[in-house]
């Protein structure tokens, strides 16, 4: 294996990359790192590549993915790293994981000299956990280095953050979800070219829409959303609701679904005001000015905010779907 294929390039993060990658060879790189930006758009992956550089023994280029250690990080069998992630329905990540990567970080690198932990969406730790974690990022050993991943920073304890380097990561264009997705193996169909639009430059979203039945549920719902108030708002309604419900009998994952459907709906309405596409969407009534599309972008992103702060769904639903059906009226009518 090269070294470039095993540990490609993170698409669309050249300025974090080079970034950390001239810190692992000149030395320079911190202990504790914050990586912040969207789901989906490399932060693991950049992470598990840093991890990689810096535990490498090979000569020249880091990861040189052909040393003893670079082979070990590619089977996941490497004893200096460690990846923690959220666990079960609730996906919290939970004290006594907390506990066991700060154990963990305190013991001495078996195989060089550095032992590497990834915290991935740190924003999913409660009060008990981030304390607990605090103490590490206070005082590390002058081994470790903890990476922390996060799409919604601000959610973070304020002394995590400022314990933290923080490297921002940014959404992808286009022509990059499209790449990644090709190079992951999906064919550039039509399906491709939908998901890579939907997902609004994230790799990772692109690949759930297109690994779980999201583009069939969206041609299926989002036309008649955009079809309000000639669909029955109460039928759409039902729909949507028994759809989110296949995502997890629990309401976490039911929301991040249901995130994922606003964001894509969002989507269409913004793409309804510029002009030209490269293959069709569902549109809203013609003739609706841009000032209402406006209003229907704003009802959105309020049904999303209102899903962060845990109310109940199938309210957050019936009135996002009424306030759609009203703005949708033919104008005289409003
Ligand atoms: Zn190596």
């Amino acid at each position: 294996v090269s070294a470039e294929a095993a540990f490609p390039e993170i698409l669309g993060q050249a300025h974090a990359e080079a970034l950390l990658r001239a810190a692992i060879h000149g030395g320079r790189l911190g202990q504790s790192y914050l990586f912040s930006g969207p789901d989906g758009v490399g932060k693991t992956l950049l992470a598990r590549n840093i991890a990689a550089g810096v535990l490498c023994s090979g000569k020249g280029q880091k990861p040189c993915g052909e040393c003893h250690d670079c082979r070990m990080m590619l089977t996941d069998r490497h004893p200096d790293f460690s990846l923690l992630e959220p666990e079960g329905s609730s996906r919290a990540i939970k004290i006594d994981q907390v506990r066991d990567l700060i154990g963990y970080l305190a013991l001495r690198p078996v195989q060089g000299e550095h032992r590497v932990a990834v915290l991935r969406d740190a924003d999913r730790m409660r009060e008990e956990a981030s304390n607990a974690i605090l103490k590490t990022l206070e005082e590390p050993p002058g081994f470790a280095l903890l990476i922390l991943t996060s799409s919604r920073p601000r959610a973070l304890l304020p002394t995590i953050r400022s314990r933290c380097q923080e490297v921002r990561f940014g959404l992808l264009a286009l022509d990059q979800v499209h790449e990644a997705l090709s190079r992951a193996g999906y064919e550039p169909d039509d399906d491709q070219r939908a998901a890579a639009f939907l997902s609004g430059g994230s790799v990772g979203q692109a690949v759930q829409i297109l690994e779980s039945d999201a583009l069939a549920a969206y041609a299926e719902l989002a036309p008649r959303i955009l079809a309000l108030p000639d669909e029955d708002a109460f039928d759409i309604s039902d729909d949507l609701i028994s759809w989110l419900k296949k995502a997890g009998t629990t309401l976490e994952p039911q929301r991040d679904r249901f995130r994922q459907f606003l964001d894509v709906l969002c989507r269409t309405y913004s793409h309804a005001m510029r002009s030209n596409i490269s293959f069709s969407l569902p549109k809203p009534p013609a003739g609706l000015p841009v000032s209402r599309l406006l209003r229907i972008v704003e009802a959105l992103w309020n049904a999303r905010r209102q899903t962060d702060s845990n109310a109940a769904l199938d309210l957050i639903i019936q009135n996002l779907l009424e306030r759609v059906a009203l703005l949708q009226k033919p104008v005289a009518a409003v």
